[in-house]
């Protein structure tokens, strides 16, 4: 009974690991606008398109870390052993789900009732 820490070692692994390759990601892209920047100094490049490029970057960059955010909120639940249970609803959220969406925390009820809402803060992540 309960939701243990070893049963989701393996999303706690999982976790782990996208949480590394999205702090190395989020590195590599500072570096490349960084460098971009750097290249474009004093060109005669299109300011629009260059201050087009940031605004993306930074969406990217924002996207990451709210995913970022996500992770370690999930990482934090499984550590208190909070993890698998609807912040919503205190429901168990099903296995399959968990393994599909690891750091989700509501179940698909109140997923949807929230996605029924219309757009909300979250918008962006689904254009
Ligand atoms: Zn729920």
């Amino acid at each position: 009974m309960g939701n243990k820490r070893r049963d989701f070692e393996n999303i706690r692994k999982l976790l782990l690991q996208k949480k590394s390759i999205l702090m190395a990601a989020d590195q590599n892209i500072s570096e490349e606008i960084k460098k971009e920047i750097e290249n474009r100094h004093g060109d005669d490049v299109d300011v629009a398109e260059s201050a087009y490029e940031q605004e993306m970057a930074y969406l990217f960059k924002s996207r990451g870390q709210g995913e970022l955010k996500l992770i370690n909120e999930a990482l934090r639940k499984i550590e208190k052993g909070e993890y698998g249970v609807c912040a919503e609803c205190d429901d168990k959220i099903s296995k399959m789900r968990l393994a599909a969406m690891p750091y989700s925390i509501f179940c698909v009820e109140c997923q949807e009732e929230m996605e029924n809402k219309g757009p909300g803060e979250n918008a962006m992540f689904h254009r």
